[in-house]
């Protein structure tokens, strides 16, 4: 094991979106970095040009920075291994790619996709079911390649030229030693006509150029583990470490894909991209949470823990090789206790601008009063918006008097209850939750009522909600004298 600096990079490509798997990689990938005092890398894998979408660059930066993966070097911050997008680099694939067919690691094919199907096909009838079919134009001798060569008018692909016998070993960190048969193993291509290269060319040119001391990717690409292993080889290149990480799939099981959301153990459809996950009103915080438990664990029986906890305990060794399934409920349950342990003044300052396009201008004073009585019940965040509408909204609309009249109460008794609510309330010199809470529960005592009775029609007379914050901590954030003067309307409508 080398004992090189620890660099390790996430390699998008640009397919519109932040894949919340792609998004739990790029985590796990910039924990390692933070953990071992290392560099963590953009780079933007942009060879596949039918799967280029325009802007998604910029997405993906959203997403990565919303969940705070802030990256070292990447394309809009430079570094000394640049440029960080693939398309920009070509020159290097070429020279590379040439080189290796100039040592007789690798061969220019001419196959047109006619030929290769037809190969294939016969392959197939054959009952070869392994590799080899593509492998046409590996042994020409030099005279057959220069006629190919003219009569194609120099139109090839640059193949990789896999060993024919034998294994090839690889190791992963989460696996261990893998060992493939060799006559499974395709001769891939490295090289398009086009001059781009195909991932499997760039991903090493660019790891070992970048001094990338650790790949981490998911399984997805496990089958092309050996392919790249003997590309470093051809190249006398020394490997990095690699860490194929579990992917993360539907509860039951299947890719998540946009195309075809999956649905909650609830029935819920589960968010894809990152942005969904912050339009659905998610914290950053417990997103980063609920994706490290995906694949990783943090011990101590915790599932509830802040990404600084995380830093200082991860490592690669306590990832389980097996397929994560998402647990929507999970987050949920995550993201209400991080709102929980969240300081008032952090909530305040997210809810701050989602009231205020609601009800306009918002006294920070009355808000931060708020928030200790409404942290538990809002998750998401924006539950706090029809919670705080009796303080904050521009009309106050009163309860109709319905509202206010208990069942087996008429409108002339709780009229009376709210006048004797009234004069207790205005009385009080401490307008505090504890002061009403003491003196209205001895006047419902003197009253013999119950307490419903009275704390109902009050709460609809001064709060008119359904569901609000309690009832006198919501009064004495409400303050004292528009209290009273929502009483005494009430007083006077019934
Ligand atoms: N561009 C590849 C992807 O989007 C990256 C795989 C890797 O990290 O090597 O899946």
């Amino acid at each position: 094991m080398s004992n090189k600096p620890v660099r390790v990079r996430f390699a998008p490509s640009p397919t519109g979106y932040l894949h919340i798997g792609s998004a739990r990689t790029a985590l796990f990938t910039w924990l390692y970095a933070r953990a071992n005092d290392g560099v963590f890398i953009l780079r933007i894998e942009d060879t596949d040009q039918n799967r280029f979408v325009e802007d998604s660059l910029q997405q993906m930066m959203r997403s990565l920075r919303w969940l705070g993966l802030e990256w070292d070097e990447g394309p809009d911050k430079g570094g000394n291994y640049g440029p960080y997008v693939q398309s920009e680099r070509l020159e290097h694939y070429q020279k590379w790619a040439n080189w290796l067919v100039e040592q007789g690691k690798a061969y220019r094919c001419y196959a047109t996709p006619q030929e290769l199907a037809r190969a294939k096909e016969l392959a197939e009838k054959a009952g070869k079911r392994g590799a080899g079919y593509e492998r046409m134009h590996r042994f020409l001798s030099d005279r057959e390649r220069a006629r190919l060569h003219d009569e194609r008018g120099g139109k090839y692909v640059i193949r990789f030229a896999m060993p024919l016998e034998g294994t090839t070993e690889v190791y992963d960190k989460v696996r261990g030693k893998i060992v493939f048969d060799n006559s499974e193993l395709n001769d891939a291509v490295l090289l398009k006509s086009d001059g781009f290269p195909t991932y499997h060319l760039a991903v090493v040119v660019d790891d070992y150029l970048m001094q990338i001391s650790h790949v981490t990717r998911t399984t997805e690409w496990l089958p092309s583990f050996p392919l790249h292993a003997r590309i470093y080889e051809a190249f006398g290149w020394e490997q990095p470490e690699w860490v194929h990480l579990p992917v993360i799939l539907c509860p039951g099981g299947g890719k998540m894909s946009k195309r075809k959301p999956c649905k909650s153990e609830e029935g819920e459809t589960i968010p894809v991209s990152v942005d969904e996950y912050i339009d659905a009103g998610y914290e950053p915080e417990a997103v980063v949470n609920w994706l490290t438990n995906l694949g990783w664990s943090f011990g101590d029986d915790r599932e509830f823990f802040y990404v600084h906890e995380t830093i200082q305990r991860f490592n690669f060794d306590r990832i389980n090789p097996a397929p994560a399934k998402v647990p929507l409920s999970k987050l949920k349950a995550l993201n209400g206790e991080h709102i929980r342990a969240m300081s008032d003044e952090r909530i305040a300052q997210e809810l701050h601008p989602m009231l205020e396009a609601v009800y306009g201008e918002i006294d920070t004073n009355k808000l931060l009063g708020i928030i200790p009585h409404i942290k538990a019940r809002i998750n998401p965040m924006r539950d706090a918006v029809p919670l705080v509408k009796f303080l904050f909204a521009k009309e106050f609309v009163p309860a109709t008097t319905e509202q206010m009249i208990p069942r087996k109460m008429d409108a002339a008794q709780v009229k009376t209850i709210l006048q004797r609510c009234y004069d207790v309330l205005n009385n009080l010199e401490d307008f505090s939750a504890a002061a009403q809470d003491k003196h209205i529960r001895a006047l419902v005592e003197e009253t013999g009522l119950k307490t419903g009775q009275v704390f109902s029609p009050l709460r609809w007379a001064t709060i008119a909600q359904e569901v609000s914050p309690p009832l006198f901590e919501s009064m004495e954030v409400l303050g004292k004298e528009v209290s009273l003067a929502r009483l005494r309307d009430a007083i006077q409508r019934l």
